[in-house]
């Protein structure tokens, strides 16, 4: 069982590297390995009624199976250098530019076609945010929506079943290096490649750590972003989600000069568990279809971790935090906002008494005793800031869900072609620390491909 490319992961960053590797050269024998189910297998076992909160699957259907962690996001595709990861820095600012609106043409073109495009370019926004301490990030944003994102990744399937071998529910288990290439093990076999294409994503880190260690590839770990999802009526953030959909926002706090910023905006949408490596944290997604909206909007706050030496287990450290919660709700906590600033714990009543609905079924707790001070501080700061911009903000009943943990994978030591020291080895996508975003991870799949096809 001998492959010219074999790509591990079918993420964006396996996805996109796999269409444009059949693109450019369809004699190319390639197979594609993933752990989890094929889209239409996909399946969470929550409905809310009979099964109410995570039970731990073999695999996780939100983060695993074809279309990866992104499969049941919000389709949010960023076009900016400026966050989502640092490809940039690897390939160029104008390549990765170049790139992410290749995978936008792509995304249209396979059944994102009249889905809207948003733009900071111009907005009064920028200003009003400067007038009152916050900084908005640069960026276009397309807006695919869950629905129409699962509709592209049913497109791009039906496209490459006829050109890759698929081999799902099959998780790799090694990778080894071989006289002409690498050999890829499963539970029951082992296949030949010249090139291999790792794209494991968030929730194949810790594998992703054993191969490098095997390899000998050097890797560096050293942030974890922590915080919560806000919920709010979405009339409240109109005034940013109607103009720009998402709105990445930094503050700088005043009492420790901590930075917390938005991340991840969802207009009209509902907010969901996360699964990783067995540990629940909390998301947000929302539907493009009108009929699917809520009356809320949610985002993240997040504030980024750096730590120095000796300590290296930067996502233990999240890890942590998020089992605290886990131990304390059994998941997720929520909290209205009127209680963790008065300091007391939310209950089931007070969640019922308050104007919001909540759209995830979190246990009703007490955030302070799970996020750090500092960050739940600042967390606090940011809030108040964001209600000069969008008043009501910090009203009690905004609903706290924490916590939200942005892991990031350590970073493996790539040269500017995503390839390791061990030559045709790539690493792309999340699981190479380079990238934490669609739009990244689908670029960087698109770039390995292109080096790999211009030097067979
Ligand atoms: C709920 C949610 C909402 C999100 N919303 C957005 C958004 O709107 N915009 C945005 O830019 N980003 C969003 N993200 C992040 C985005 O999904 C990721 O950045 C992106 O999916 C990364 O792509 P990837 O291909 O690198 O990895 P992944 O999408 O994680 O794919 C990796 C795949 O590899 C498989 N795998 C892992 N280990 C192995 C193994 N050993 N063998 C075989 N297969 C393996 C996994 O099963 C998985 O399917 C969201 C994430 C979540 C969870």
């Amino acid at each position: 069982m001998k492959y010219d490319v074999i790509i591990v992961g079918a993420g964006p960053g396996g996805i996109f590297s796999a269409y444009e590797l059949t693109k450019l050269n369809q004699n190319l024998k390639i197979a594609i390995f993933e752990a989890g189910n094929p889209l239409e297998k996909r399946k969470c076992p929550i409905d809310g009624v009979k099964v109410k909160s995570c039970i731990k699957c073999q695999t996780c259907a939100i983060m695993n199976g074809f279309g990866g962690a992104g499969a049941f996001s919000d389709g949010k595709y960023n076009i900016t250098n400026q966050f989502g990861g640092s490809l940039y820095e690897y390939i160029g600012k104008n390549e990765a530019i170049d790139l992410m609106k290749y995978v936008d043409e792509i995304n249209l073109a396979y059944g994102g076609e009249g889905t809207r495009l948003y733009s900071t370019a111009d907005t009064k926004i920028k200003k009003m945010c400067l007038e009152n301490g916050l900084h908005l990030l640069d960026a276009q944003v397309r807006h695919l929506g869950t629905d129409i994102n699962y509709v592209v990744l049913e497109n791009l399937y039906n496209f490459l079943k006829e050109r890759v071998e698929f081999f799902f529910r099959t998780p790799v288990e090694k990778v080894e290096k071989t006289e002409g290439g690498y050999a890829v093990i499963t539970e029951n076999d082992r296949y030949e490649c010249d090139k291999c294409i790792i794209s494991v994503g968030r929730s194949g880190s810790k594998w992703m750590e054993t191969v490098c260690n095997d390899l000998d590839i050097p890797t560096k770990s050293n942030r974890v972003d922590i915080g919560v999802r806000v919920e709010l009526p979405a009339e409240i953030f109109s005034a940013l989600t109607d103009e720009l959909y998402e709105s990445k926002i930094v503050y700088r706090t005043e009492k420790f000069e901590d930075l917390v910023r938005t991340f991840c905006m969802n207009p009209h949408g509902a907010v969901v568990n996360e699964n990783t490596n067995g540990i629940v944290t909390v998301n947000g997604h929302s539907y493009e279809d009108p009929a699917k909206h809520t009356e809320n909007t949610n985002f993240a706050l997040l504030v980024s971790k750096h730590f120095s030496e000796p300590f290296k287990d930067s996502n233990g450290y999240g890890e942590s935090i998020a089992r605290l919660s886990n131990m304390l709700g059994g998941g997720v906590i929520v909290q209205r906002f009127g209680d963790l600033v008065r300091g007391r714990r939310s209950n089931t009543a007070r969640i019922q008494e308050g104007y919001v609905t909540p759209t995830l079924a979190a246990t009703p707790g007490d955030l302070s005793l799970v996020i750090p001070k500092r960050i739940l501080d600042g967390i606090i700061e940011m809030i108040y800031a964001l209600d000069k911009i969008c008043p009501g903000t910090a009203n009690d009943d905004t609903l706290l869900y924490g916590v939200e943990v942005k892991f990031y994978n350590m970073e493996v030591e790539l040269d500017n072609n995503l390839e390791t020291r061990n030559k045709g080895l790539f690493v792309i996508g999340d699981g190479s620390g380079v990238t934490h975003s669609l739009s990244h991870a689908s670029a960087s799949g698109v770039y390995v491909a292109r080096h790999i096809v211009s030097n067979m």
